[in-house]
């Protein structure tokens, strides 16, 4: 008798909780894009999408600056609370707070809380973007949740993260991924946390325990830091007051 797709995913998933249970990586992704930016995906496919490859988590932080931070956060927000009624995954509303002038970072990150982003992220200092020198330092100092892809980051910003659990990215996206080794590097230096994000804007983006023990690796962290890595997310979702 053939079985169906749902058979076949509830038959996978009970194998993998039977088995694996203490082995498999429960994965988290807290930087992700949908249609209310340049993702190609509506908030509903993004979520099912990761439930069905095994996430535990997943923030949804789109792009925005002041002209649609309105706009977009309370939908995300909306979006969450009703995917939280139903499915595995916890939704986390997020915001990437995206090529803003440092000096008006401080103000959008209070603003982005104000309309109840869980989440705030700022889209850091890549190397294949002329994101504004100063992008991360602000972030630093207004006390955002994650530094996005921070590209050649100092260390005295390095430090910075590490005093306040600021955490800094390594990013499994093409040209954001570039300086990945750096900010590894570094962090293990300083004792700063790390955090392993997708990015996602597409399906083809999203990370399975395989590639992003790769990316991992690629960095130049040890083979088994992907565990350590997810151990970051969960500490930061904590302290966002999610528990896991
Ligand atoms: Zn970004
Ligand atoms: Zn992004």
């Amino acid at each position: 008798m053939a079985i169906g797709a749902l058979e076949r995913e509830t038959l996978a998933r009970f194998c993998r909780l039977l088995f694996f249970k203490t082995e498999v990586p429960i994965l988290i992704d807290l930087h992700t894009h949908t249609l209310f930016s340049d993702g190609v995906l509506i908030p509903a496919e993004l979520v099912r999408r990761l439930e069905f490859l095994g996430y535990s988590a997943v923030a949804i932080t789109d792009h925005a600056d002041a002209s649609l931070l309105d706009f977009t956060i309370p939908r995300i927000v909306k979006a969450a609370e009703e995917l939280n009624q139903s499915q595995s995954v916890k939704v986390i509303p997020g915001i990437e707070l995206t090529h803003i002038p440092p000096d008006l970072i401080a103000q959008n990150v209070k603003r982005s809380r104000e309309l109840g982003a869980k989440l705030v992220v700022i889209h850091g200092e890549t190397i294949v973007e002329p994101v504004a020198p100063g992008t991360n330092r602000a972030g630093l100092e207004a006390a955002a949740d994650i530094i996005a892809h921070p590209g050649l980051v100092t260390v005295e910003e390095v430090r910075m993260a590490a005093e306040r659990e600021i955490f800094l990215e390594i990013s499994a996206r093409a040209g954001h991924s570039f300086t990945n080794g750096h900010v590894a590097r570094l962090a293990n230096e300083v004792g700063a946390k790390l955090i392993l994000n997708s990015d996602a804007h597409a399906p083809r983006d999203f990370m399975t325990e395989e590639f992003a023990s790769k990316v991992v690796q690629g960095s130049g962290l040890k083979p088994d830091s992907l565990s350590a890595l997810l151990s970051n997310a969960r500490q930061l979702l904590k302290n966002i007051g999610y528990q896991f």
